[in-house]
């Protein structure tokens, strides 16, 4: 097979050696940074892991940042910033992480979503450090099971520009699972992990028992989450009103943010309830003709839980389907599935539940769905500290996507791959047998992909990493016998390696420090970082 190469597409690649500290002071935490909640946990003196509460007493803290630089406040506050100056605050930042060159407007500047993900760290270490009487100076951080190199790396980014020394990056339902396991020692069993959120949906299959955990099988939608049930609901308000009332909402940013508050609130309160009210006073679009007599209208609606069940069931299917691929992804039945855990705050929507019950005629657990996340991360913090307090337990991490290299096959560009998807981390594969397409060439291009298909247009964010070796001396085309190795550590941090076999030559990148981030960009940002004022 030749290397198919994509001329003048070569890009620069940049690596980077993240500075790593080699020892550690102070404590270590587990920080699940979520789309919508940040939670942060310790391991205690008995092995417990812990919640640490945030300075208004709660477990999680609003992933929302209100932007005043130097000043920034993150949590609730920021949260009600969304009424009074929408502009200048960011929500959702987790699912922009690791796309390349993205910016977030708040106010008159734009930030890099590592930026933005850096103060709500910071934020949420601050406070750690006060419940604590210690301070922390590193943690485990989790990201969705889904999440590839380049997210995991910004994530690592994020940890790193809030001055933590970031010890791993693991994935959220196997800190699910690594608390529960942890909390609730037992026999062998295969768990599923359903964690919806708020605006990320996240499976993992694990095998588990008392000194292991490993992965079979993940899957997951980045955009699908809490946030979406509440959209549904921001569109069923805005359909009443214009069949029940005849009435066109102001597109206005406050008023929605304060319609989207109050359709969150119904949202939770329908877990316990069968039908809610929400009230607001209508505001009608500016310029309407009924607006000059009567801009503001009192309004009551009332949200049944039947009725939202049916305006999100496409939502719910969505998660359905999802686990089905899953499942067979990983050649599994129901009944190969000895216990559910459903974490992540949307899990406690009823229908949830129910629709897992009928899928595999077993009860869901909800297990601890807002803190269990940060807890098994602050156990895999204690474990890589050395913490003896807690009974060692190995958890096994896994490549999240396939690894492969653009090449030629019959004549055809493909994505050929070298290792795939779910193998145990650390792990390296070598895979022979590519040459060059054209008599005398002096270089081939080694472009990588991530992801299942081997179709390459299906990667629309294009290759991973792009690198080139050297092909000397020149000699007719197909004659050269190349290798690539991938070499995979436990962060999922990846090493792609060519090698001419006959002559030894090697070339290499490490694709995760090869970020578009420049090293103007990210100096600018530890310097601002340096001078924010967090509250
Ligand atoms: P993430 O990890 O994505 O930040 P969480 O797991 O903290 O998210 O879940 C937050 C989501 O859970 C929000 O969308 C919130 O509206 C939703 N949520 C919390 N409690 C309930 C409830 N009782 N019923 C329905 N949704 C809920
Ligand atoms: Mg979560």
């Amino acid at each position: 097979m030749a290397f198919y190469d994509f001329q003048n597409s070569f890009l620069g690649l940049r690596t980077k050696i993240a500075k790593a500290r080699s020892f550690i002071l102070g404590r270590t935490v587990g920080i699940d940074l979520g789309t919508t909640y940040t939670a942060v946990a310790y391991v205690d003196d008995y092995g417990k892991p812990m919640i640490l509460k945030n300075s208004d007493g709660q477990a999680t803290t609003p992933s929302v940042v209100f932007f005043e630089p130097p000043h920034y406040s993150v949590g609730e506050v920021a949260v009600q910033s969304t009424l009074t100056d929408p502009e200048r605050v960011v929500q959702f930042v987790k699912r922009f992480m690791g796309l390349k060159e993205h910016r977030i407007r708040a106010g008159s500047e734009t930030y890099s979503p590592e930026f933005v993900s850096s103060l709500i760290l910071r934020k949420v270490v601050q406070e750690a450090e006060a419940e604590l009487g210690e301070s922390v100076t590193a943690a485990v951080i989790t990201v969705p099971a889904y999440f590839g190199e380049a997210q995991r790396h910004a994530t690592l980014e994020a940890g790193q520009l809030a001055g933590l020394q970031v010890l791993r990056i693991i994935n959220e339902p196997t800190a699910a699972a690594l608390s529960h396991g942890v909390l609730n020692r037992g026999e062998a069993r295969r768990v599923l992990v359903y964690d919806l959120g708020g605006g990320t949906f996240d499976i993992s299959v694990l095998e588990m028992d008392n000194e292991t955990v490993d992965v079979v099988a993940v899957g997951g939608d980045a955009y699908l989450g809490g946030k979406d049930f509440d959209d549904a609901i921001m569109n069923w308000i805005e359909d009443e009103m214009r069949e029940k009332y005849n009435f066109q909402l102001d597109n206005d940013a406050s008023f929605e943010a304060e319609l989207r508050l109050k359709a969150e609130a119904a949202k939770r309160q329908l877990t316990g309830r069968t039908s809610v009210p929400i009230t607001f006073k209508a505001k009608r679009a500016v310029g309407s003709a009924e607006y000059a007599e009567d801009p503001l209208v009192p309004i009551r609606l009332d949200l049944t839980r039947e009725k939202f069940e049916q305006i999100t069931a496409d939502l719910l299917a969505r998660t359905e389907i999802l686990l089905e691929n899953v499942l067979a992804q990983a050649d599994l039945g129901w009944s190969d599935i000895d216990q559910m855990l459903c974490v992540g705050g949307s899990s406690r929507m009823p229908m949830v539940r129910e629709m897992l019950t009928r899928m595999s005629g077993k009860r869901p657990l909800l297990h601890d769905p807002d803190e269990c996340v940060a807890k098994g991360a602050a156990v895999q913090a204690a474990l890589l500290s050395g913490d003896d307090s807690i009974e060692p337990i190995h958890v096994t991490h896994v490549l999240a996507h396939s690894l492969g290299v653009a090449a030629l096959k019959d004549g055809k560009p493909t994505v050929d791959h070298v290792i795939p998807a779910l193998t145990p981390l650390p792990c390296s594969q070598t895979r022979e047998g590519y040459t060059t397409t054209l008599d005398g060439q002096r270089s081939v291009q080694i472009r990588i992909y991530e992801g299942e298909s081997p179709d390459w247009e299906a990667y629309p964010n294009g290759p991973l990493g792009v690198f080139n070796l050297e092909v000397d001396p020149p000699r007719p085309k197909g004659q050269p016998q190349i290798s690539v190795e991938f070499r995979c550590d436990e962060n999922g941090r990846i090493t792609a390696l060519a090698r001419d076999v006959e002559t030894g030559r090697e070339s290499r990148t490490v694709i995760s420090l090869a970020g578009e981030r420049s090293r103007q960009e990210t100096q600018h940002e530890e310097q601002l970082m340096s001078l924010a004022i967090i509250s």
